[in-house]
């Protein structure tokens, strides 16, 4: 057996072996609002940070389908979703396509993405007719290199991250009152507070984990069983994938799922996630 097909059956040993089966019963999706053509920002007064306190509480007990149906019936078309096509995002996204399918949907195309998680977002839209919007930086890589004599991800990966991510997000949520994201809080000793819903203090959002509270088995398991798009890489040692500069296949046996990206670095986080985010119960 190939080195890499070792790899292969050794990543998929420690996931739960699920026979996949037919999709669930279709339900009604919620039809979005049109949002009034003036654009009011949200502020986080007293009575919104104490809705989502209560709400959070209340929904520790929901699945991530009740979590984004009350995503949806409460923003309605201010609510969108960032996406990196991890396996997370891809539940999330199916999801979406059965409760609110035209619900704004974005990658941070950063310009080194692997080819894999390209090929990834042709094939989620086509399952689910979804339309995901890339985002690209004003700059191409070949400018944003010259500008900085060579690749900032060697130099300043932080530098960069900002540039070619902090900054198209901020981009993809304009005009928008709330984002979904895919984080769980077994991924990472960053996320391990991650409230449901929180106050995100730097981009004037609610953010909404839908799968704070689900492991990394109950997304497989999902993925399995649904037989869920996702991307290939993770069949090759590589737990989580961001830019291919950055990011590394790991050893078999590796339980820190953010193991291989910024590799040898201090550094574990693009900033999107590791923000403080409300007023000392967000992530
Ligand atoms: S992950 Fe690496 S290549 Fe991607 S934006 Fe951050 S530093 Fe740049």
């Amino acid at each position: 057996m190939l080195a890499s097909q070792t790899q292969v059956a050794r990543t998929w040993e420690t996931r739960e072996k699920v026979t996949p089966s037919a999709a669930p019963p279709a339900q009604p999706s919620i039809a979005i609002p049109p949002s009034p053509t003036v654009f009011e920002p949200l502020e986080a007064t007293p009575e919104l940070l104490a809705e989502l306190v209560e709400q959070s509480a209340r929904l520790e007990s929901a699945t991530p389908e009740e979590i984004i149906a009350w995503g949806v019936e409460r923003f309605g078309s201010r609510l969108t979703m960032a996406t990196a096509f991890g396996p997370e995002g891809c539940v999330i996204l199916s999801m979406l396509a059965k409760i609110a399918p035209e619900t704004y949907l974005f990658n941070l195309d950063t310009g080194y993405q692997f080819q894999q998680t390209l090929d990834l977002r042709d094939r989620i839209e086509e399952k689910y007719g979804l339309s995901v919007d890339m985002l690209q930086p004003e700059l191409s890589v070949p400018e944003y290199e010259a500008l900085h004599n060579g690749p900032l991800y060697k130099t300043n990966p932080t530098q960069c991250c900002f540039d070619r991510k902090i900054q198209l997000l901020q981009r993809g949520v304009e005009g928008r009152h709330a984002w979904m994201s895919g984080i769980r809080r077994d991924q990472s000793a960053d996320r391990a507070e991650a409230d449901i819903l929180g106050w995100n203090k730097k981009f004037n959002l609610v953010k909404i984990s839908p799968l704070a509270n689900w492991t990394k088995q109950q997304v497989w398991k999902r993925i399995t069983s649904e037989a869920i798009p996702y991307n290939p890489l993770h069949d090759q040692g590589y737990p989580s994938i961001g830019c291919w500069p950055c990011t590394q296949a790991v050893a078999a046996g590796e339980s820190d799922e953010r193991a291989g990206r910024w590799s040898g670095t201090a550094k574990t986080e693009c900033g999107l996630h590791t923000i403080q985010e409300s007023d000392g119960s967000g992530i």
